[in-house]
């Protein structure tokens, strides 16, 4: 559709009921995704309409941590028709992925901002999305071209910073919410992923602090001083065998194990954003 006009982005008109998170993150391999898709997951399954944007240009995870890594949108007249897909309890999820717009899997994003800018305008107004509660932006990790557009484009969107608790990670994790801020977009909360691991010989109240500890709590009183607004840790999600294993094989944690400690955290999240 090259120089055509654009159609409106339905999700930055005033009065529009659609809640947009932008889930964020300093680092690469924190969970972002991880947390996308089961926030997501949690979510429909309390009975919102959901859809899930992923704008990682890096790692585009998204659909296969979904199972629908090899299913390809169709087109109806001039809209995409996002690739549908469902909770185990039956709620439907639409998803489109920045992969998708490729025209081969194997081939690299090696696009410049204005090709970004476009590819993340066309997976918010040229997708037939209908009415949903919630859609969730699974944004590439640092300060890029795509979170910058993002920010010119769905400065109503709401950003979750996600970190781990290493002095390292929660370093940059800082900047990128600082960026959401300075493109206008409200920081609702800090989520720390990979918090601990339980101790698999001791038993559980043993946590081992693989990846030392402190970072969530870092980055939201850092942001919540920079910008003068209460910036909450939202959870702690320790490291979890489970949590891996259904990345990998598409049935997200909060499904194939509801009562683990990792999912039971990111159901509340769901439950407070
Ligand atoms: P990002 O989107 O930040 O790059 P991912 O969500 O792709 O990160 O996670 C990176 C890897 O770490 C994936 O293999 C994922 O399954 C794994 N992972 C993420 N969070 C956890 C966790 N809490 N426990 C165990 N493995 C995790």
């Amino acid at each position: 559709r090259g120089g055509q006009a654009q159609k409106e982005i339905p999700f930055a008109q005033a009065g529009s009921l659609t809640k947009v998170y932008a889930i964020a993150s300093g680092k690469g391999g924190v969970g972002k995704s991880s947390v996308t898709v089961n926030l997501a997951v949690a979510m429909a399954d309390q009975g919102l309409k959901v859809g899930i944007v992923d704008a990682d240009i890096y790692g585009h995870s998204i659909p296969a941590m979904l199972g629908v890594g090899d299913v390809r949108p169709t087109q109806v007249e001039d809209m995409i028709m996002p690739v549908p897909t469902r909770s185990a309890s039956g709620a439907p999820i639409s998803v489109i992925s920045i992969g998708m717009l490729k025209p081969r899997r194997d081939q690299v994003v090696a696009w410049r901002g204005p090709m970004l800018d476009r590819a993340l305008v066309q997976m918010l107004s040229d997708v037939y999305w209908g009415d949903l509660d919630a859609l969730f932006l699974d944004l590439p990790p640092g300060t890029g071209d795509i979170a910058i557009s993002l920010g010119q484009h769905l400065p109503n969107a709401e950003v979750v910073v996600v970190t781990t608790p290493q002095e390292a990670a929660a370093e940059v994790a800082e900047r990128a919410g600082t960026m959401a801020s300075m493109m206008h977009q409200r920081v609702v909360g800090v989520v720390e992923n990979m918090s601990f691991l339980p101790c698999p010989h001791c038993g559980p109240e043993h946590r081992l602090e693989v990846f030392g500890s402190g970072g969530g709590a870092r980055v939201a009183t850092t942001l919540a001083g920079r910008f003068g607004y209460d910036v909450p840790v939202l959870g702690e999600i320790p490291l979890d065998l489970q949590l891996r294993e259904g990345g990998d094989s598409g049935r997200p944690i909060v499904e194939t194990a509801p009562e683990s400690p990792a999912a039971r955290e990111l159901n509340k999240i769901a439950a407070t954003l």
